[in-house]
């Protein structure tokens, strides 16, 4: 037993608080070492495969206060579950000028899970046509590394609400592995605060249907995600909330009149030619409820969302956001993000003319975040071994970012979360 120490029935070596994807990741790591572990989840078991569940019961958007809305879910496996499949790495430059190199991490995963861009016959017209034409417009797209299983993928394109065959990695399956191991695991609880005494971390408070509790723990690793990480730290006497990044994502479409596209799996190729120098990406993507609201508001009878073409994007935002202890958000799109979308924009619009669509039906999705970070940052609120100031307080999740990837960060943070069990086995 870590630590050396008799454990009372809900004394735990480490308390985990969120399920997502550092929470789970880091759950079943500390298992695997043979810490006892408590995982405290906010939201419930949401049964995802065999479409037994609607996205609506786990969705939640938190719109700021300027009104840009921000994405994230609520549940066992946390936003894992809304994700598009892409894993790739991110921000190691950036941790490795902060004294953490994740390179074997992410390697270990890569390998575990078997991450590969999609098979060629996962890939539909539209992915043929971006590829062509980015490269004719001097914006050459690449496949996007997935963690997605091909043999279970059956193409429906629905990996943003949920993935009904399981074809896709989430967070939830680590945590059934954590539980495997002897996890516990509290669904339906909020962790509202964390206990201290004599600036040392004593475990938790939560709030249940049944009231309020406390779970006692002799670490407690904050996985709550971007949002809501740095609510449970302020209102423990830690100051976080600030630069709050949400790597701020838009569309463009356009219609390629005599074209019929097929329903595709979002997300199929990245651009990052201008992620370095300008701050942004493009990734062919179709929301197919906007653009069928776009297309019936204009009185389009004679074209439908498969003679659409679109491409999504996402870039670096201005870390300028901030969370408030009772849970608002502010953040706003800055003109110098305004001004990275006015080239991105102008760059999406070449690669879809390119494609063959017609210039006049070009339109845009309004702006908001999917990926809140930074909001607990390393090197302000924690050290590079995650550690806040309160001794045995760590937070491992998308909060701990120092600046925004404008890349997806999923395996980043699992990677960090390695990273945190191992350091949490050599100090016991
Ligand atoms: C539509 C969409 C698509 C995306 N696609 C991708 C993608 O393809 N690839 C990628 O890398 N990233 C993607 N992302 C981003 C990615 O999902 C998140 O960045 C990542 O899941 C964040 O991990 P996390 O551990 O910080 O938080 P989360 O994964 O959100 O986990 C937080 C967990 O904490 C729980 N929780 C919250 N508050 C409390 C509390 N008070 N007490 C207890 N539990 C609590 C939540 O229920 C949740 O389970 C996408 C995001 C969205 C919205």
């Amino acid at each position: 037993m870590p630590w050396g120490v008799s454990v009372s029935m809900d004394t735990y070596d480490v308390v985990v608080v969120g399920s997502g994807a550092g929470g789970a990741t880091l759950a079943r790591e500390l298992c695997r070492w043979g810490f006892s572990v408590c995982v405290v989840e906010r939201g419930l078991r949401h049964d995802i495969v065999g479409g037994g569940a609607h996205a609506a019961a786990y969705t939640d958007t938190v719109v700021s206060t300027e009104g840009v809305p921000i994405h994230r879910a609520i549940m066992a496996g946390g936003t894992t579950i809304l994700s598009a499949g892409n894993m790739v790495p991110c921000l190691e430059g950036p941790l490795r000028r902060r004294g953490i190199d994740i390179s074997g991490e992410v390697r270990a995963l890569q390998e575990e899970l078997s991450l590969s861009p999609l098979l060629p016959s996962l890939c539909h017209e539209a992915t043929e046509a971006v590829a062509r034409a980015g490269a004719a417009a001097g914006m050459p797209f690449e496949p996007l590394v997935k963690g997605i299983d091909p043999s279970r993928c059956d193409g429906c394109g629905l990996c943003l609400t949920g993935c009904a065959t399981g074809a896709k990695w989430t967070a939830l399956s680590f945590l059934d592995e954590a539980v495997w191991l002897g996890a516990s695991v509290r669904y339906g609880a909020r962790c509202t605060q964390v206990l201290v005494q004599n600036g040392r971390a004593t475990g938790i408070e939560i709030e249940t249907e049944e009231g309020i509790a406390s779970i006692g723990a002799r670490n407690v690793v904050l996985c709550a995600g971007g949002l809501e990480t740095p609510v449970i730290l302020q209102k423990s006497g830690i100051e976080a909330g600030r630069h709050l990044s949400v790597d701020l994502l838009s569309h463009v479409y356009g219609i390629v009149k005599g074209r019929t596209f097929s329903r595709e799996l979002p997300m199929t190729l990245v651009c990052t030619a201008r992620l370095g120098d300008e701050g942004y990406i493009l990734s062919p993507s179709v929301n197919a409820r906007a653009v069928s609201r776009h297309l019936s508001s204009r009185g389009r009878t004679d074209v439908g969302v498969a003679n659409v073409l679109g491409l999504m994007i996402k870039i670096r935002d201005s870390g300028e956001g901030r969370v408030f202890p009772d849970g608002t958000v502010s953040k706003r799109v800055t003109d110098a993000d305004r001004n990275i979308f006015e080239h991105a924009r102008a760059a999406a619009r070449r690669v879809l003319i390119a494609a063959g669509a017609e210039p006049d039906t070009l339109f845009e999705s309004s702006i908001n975040g999917a990926h809140p970070l930074g909001s607990a940052a390393i090197g302000e609120v924690v050290s590079p071994t995650l550690e806040t100031r309160v001794s045995g307080l760590y937070v491992c999740d998308a909060s701990v970012l120092p600046e925004a990837p404008g890349l997806p960060p999923i395996l980043t943070i699992m990677a960090l979360a390695l990273r945190l069990a191992a350091h949490l086995a050599d100090r016991a």
